[in-house]
């Protein structure tokens, strides 16, 4: 939506324990890599904003609604009663209703399988995730696992367009309607709607268990997958399992009126916070995904190449791929390379 000149102002919320480190990463690359993006950061707040309800500030959430993009770091809830969780306040607030989670192979980096490349999309706002649980009688209780047919549509739809758009050809849909037959039911009724205004996308439908073996057996079977939001959870966590793992797998959340907020898989990783061990891979690559989003499809591509590049050179690798490079020599490896490259 404009040219790739224009500065564009994104949200940066670098977040907690590693997040303000691999964010400064990004934000080096980034730079280096002459992207005209202006960040605007904000930061989880040390107190309940009464507006939110939650450590995000309206202000915060504000700057999202209006730059309609952004990134963020991992954000860990502080613990106490009284308010949201942040993550769910994100979702709920801005309307985050797909996250969008691709797994490639990362040439270089040898883990079992090199020959995946899908793409996981996660319906995320209902499901089992509604947050409507409660006692019946003692000693039994109940959950309610909510399906509508807007949110299913709505997701589907994201899904068979990204196909459209991104060149995949298969949109696989993921369930249990054998057991669950109203709720999965619902859900693969909207996706075969969906379907059939996409002829040229091959469509199937995959039982959960199944996809799990065929995953683990041989993941070069798929392509999109589309799911229910703990499906979702599940199997794009065994996605990025299969890629070599959390310090490399990006995200992106789809909102509604356009909003895209790109994201780490991983959490605030406390153990190795402050300490410049961090692996900035995902939240770089989440940053790669936001440029897409951007149509700054030069930009992304070339940053890609040379986060690609350090990885399968090997000289700098972080600790969790096996190496022993800082967060600052790694990116320093990465912006090195995109200069040589460029
Ligand atoms: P949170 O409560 O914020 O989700 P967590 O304890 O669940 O945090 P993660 O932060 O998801 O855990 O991390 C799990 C493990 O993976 C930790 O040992 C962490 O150090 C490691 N890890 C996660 N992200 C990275 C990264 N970017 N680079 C290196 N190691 C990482
Ligand atoms: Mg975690």
């Amino acid at each position: 939506f404009c040219s790739s000149t224009t500065p564009i102002t994104a949200t940066l919320f670098p977040g907690d324990g590693i997040g303000p480190e691999i964010a400064e990463s990004v934000k080096k690359v980034f730079t280096t890599a002459g992207v005209p993006i202006n960040w605007e950061e904000h930061y989880v707040s040390t107190e309940i904003d009464p507006r939110t309800q939650s450590f995000l500030t309206w202000e915060s959430l504000e700057s999202v609604r209006r730059n309609k993009v952004g990134l963020k770091g991992p954000m860990a809830t502080p613990i106490g009663k009284g308010h949201r969780s942040l993550n769910l306040t994100l979702r709920k607030e801005l309307n985050l209703y797909a996250n969008v989670r691709p797994c490639y192979s990362l040439p270089g980096y040898k883990t079992r399988y090199d020959d995946v490349n899908l793409i996981t999309i996660r319906e995320n706002t209902e499901g089992e995730y509604s947050g409507l649980e409660h006692q019946v009688v003692r000693g039994v209780v109940e959950s309610l696992k909510i399906i509508t047919r807007q949110a299913s549509l709505r997701v589907a739809e994201y899904a068979f367009h990204y196909a459209k758009t991104h060149g995949r050809e298969r949109v696989s849909a993921i369930h249990k309607a054998n057991i669950m037959q109203k709720t999965d039911g619902l859900f693969l009724k909207c996706c075969r709607e969906v379907a059939e205004k996409y002829p040229e996308i091959t469509y199937e439908e995959v039982v959960i268990d199944n996809c799990c073996m065929m995953l683990v057996k041989n993941p070069a079977l798929f392509d999109v997958l589309v799911m229910p939001n703990l499906y979702g959870d599940i199997i794009s966590d065994l996605c990025a399992g299969l890629v070599g793992g959390l310090g490399l797998t990006p995200s992106c959340n789809i909102g509604e009126d356009g909003v895209a907020l790109a994201e780490a898989v991983h959490g605030s990783a406390p153990d190795i916070a402050g300490k410049n061990l961090a692996n900035p891979t995902a939240l770089l690559l989440s940053g790669v995904m936001m440029l897409r989003h951007l149509k700054m499809n030069e930009q992304a591509e070339q940053i890609h190449s040379a986060i690609i590049n350090t990885i399968a050179e090997g000289k700098y690798r972080t600790a969790d791929l096996g190496g022993s490079s800082t967060t600052t020599d790694f990116t320093k490896a990465i912006y090195t390379m995109y200069d040589e490259m460029s």
